[in-house]
C-alpha cells in the first residue's frame, strides 16, 4: 500500500476509544480466544507476530491461553506502542511479548515466525485494506508451514428492506396537504449516496443471504487477491415486500470450527453491517428473482477504501 494516507490512519488507531470499543466486542475477543485455545497444541512454545497489536491484547492471549514461547507484537501507531508496552509490563510479560513499533511492511524481526495472528478486518471485511499488510507479513515472516489465524473470509450479501424509511418518506406526498415529493428523492439520494454502518434487525431480510466473495486460504492469497471482487447475485424473495438496500458483513475462519459471524441475526459486533441503498424502493413478490452486478473495488483515490457498486441486471 503506497505510504500517503497511512499518515491519517495510523493516526486514526492512536485513539484509545478505538481500542475500547473493539476490547469491548465480545464476540470479537471471544471468537479469538476460542481459536487460540484450539491451536494451542500448534503454539506452545512457538513464535507468533502479532500484526497490528493495537492494546496488544491478542499478544497477551497467546502467551496467556497459547502458552507461546514469543510474541513479537507491532504496531504502527507510536500513542498505541507504548500503551501496548505499558499493558505488557503491567501484566508481567515483558519476557514474552516485545512490542516493536512500525508498519510491519518495514520492521526486522529476529527470524521467521510459526504463527501470524491479526485482527485484520474492517466494515465488509476489506475497509481498511489492512488485509494487504497481513499478506505482506506473511510473506516475509512466515514460516513455509506456518500458521494464519484467521485462515479465510467470506462476504455476504443479502436483499432488504427498510420499511420504516420507506413510509416517512411516503409521508412527504402529502403533508399537512402540501406535495414535498422532491424532499423525499433528496432524502434517498442521500442514502443511497455512500454505504451505511447499520445494525439490521434480522426481520429487514427479504430472500436468503448469499455468498458475494470468498477468500477460502489466506495462506495462498496473492498479495493483490482482495483488491477486487465481482459477483452476479440473484435474491428470490421470500415474501412481497419493497427492496430498498443490499446489506453486506463478513465471517472469519480460524480452523477448527471457530468462526467469527457478523451477521444480522447472530450476536452483535461493533462491525455490525454495511447497507448499500439502491435509491428507490424495489416492489417484489413472494418468489420473484432480484438480480444484481456487485463490484467491490478499492478505491484508487484512497486505497483504505472501496468503492461498491450495484447494478440491476
Ligand atoms: N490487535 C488489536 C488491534 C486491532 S486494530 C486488537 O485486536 O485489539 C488494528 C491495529 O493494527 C491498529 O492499531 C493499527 O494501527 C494497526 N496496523 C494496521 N496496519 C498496520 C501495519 N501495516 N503495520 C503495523 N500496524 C498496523
Amino acid at each position: 500500500l503506497p505510504a500517503d494516507f497511512d499518515e491519517a490512519y495510523f493516526e486514526a488507531y492512536d485513539n484509545p476509544e478505538i481500542h475500547a470499543l473493539m476490547l469491548g466486542d465480545t464476540q470479537r475477543l471471544g471468537s479469538y480466544l476460542a481459536a487460540i485455545r484450539c491451536h494451542r497444541g500448534a503454539m506452545e512454545g512457538k513464535l507468533v507476530l502479532d500484526v497490528g497489536a493495537g492494546s496488544a491484547v491478542l499478544s497477551m492471549l497467546c502467551v496467556l491461553h497459547g502458552k507461546a514461547g514469543h510474541v513479537f507484537a507491532v504496531e504502527a501507531s507510536p500513542g498505541m506502542a507504548s500503551v501496548a508496552r505499558r499493558l505488557v509490563e503491567i501484566n508481567a510479560m515483558q519476557q514474552k511479548v516485545t512490542i516493536i513499533e512500525g508498519r510491519v511492511e518495514e520492521v526486522e524481526l529476529p527470524g521467521k515466525v510459526d504463527i501470524i495472528i491479526s485482527e485484520w478486518m474492517g466494515f465488509y471485511l476489506v475497509h481498511e485494506s489492512m488485509l494487504e499488510s497481513v499478506l505482506a507479513a506473511r510473506d516475509r515472516w512466515l514460516k513455509p508451514q506456518g500458521l494464519l489465524l484467521p485462515s479465510s473470509g467470506r462476504i455476504w450479501a443479502a436483499l432488504v428492506e427498510a420499511e420504516e424509511l420507506r413510509k416517512d418518506l411516503a409521508a412527504y406526498e402529502d403533508l399537512l396537504g402540501l406535495d414535498l415529493r422532491p424532499v423525499s428523492s433528496l432524502e434517498l439520494q442521500r442514502y443511497a449516496s455512500q454505504p451505511r454502518v447499520e445494525n439490521l434487525e434480522p426481520r429487514r431480510l427479504l430472500a436468503e443471504p448469499v455468498l458475494f466473495a470468498e477468500l477460502p486460504d489466506l495462506r495462498t492469497l496473492p498479495p493483490s487477491g482482495s483488491r477486487q471482487f465481482q459477483a452476479k447475485l440473484s435474491f428470490r424473495s421470500w415474501r412481497r415486500g419493497f427492496a430498498a438496500a443490499v446489506a453486506f458483513w463478513f465471517d472469519v475462519g480460524f480452523g477448527h470450527d471457530v468462526v467469527l459471524k457478523t451477521d444480522p441475526g447472530s450476536p452483535p459486533t461493533h462491525w455490525k453491517q454495511t447497507v448499500v441503498y439502491l435509491g428507490a424502493f424495489a416492489e417484489v413478490e413472494a418468489g420473484e428473482v432480484l438480480a444484481a452486478e456487485v463490484t467491490m473495488a478499492q478505491s484508487e483515490e484512497n486505497p483504505r477504501q472501496y468503492n461498491i457498486s450495484l447494478e440491476t441486471l
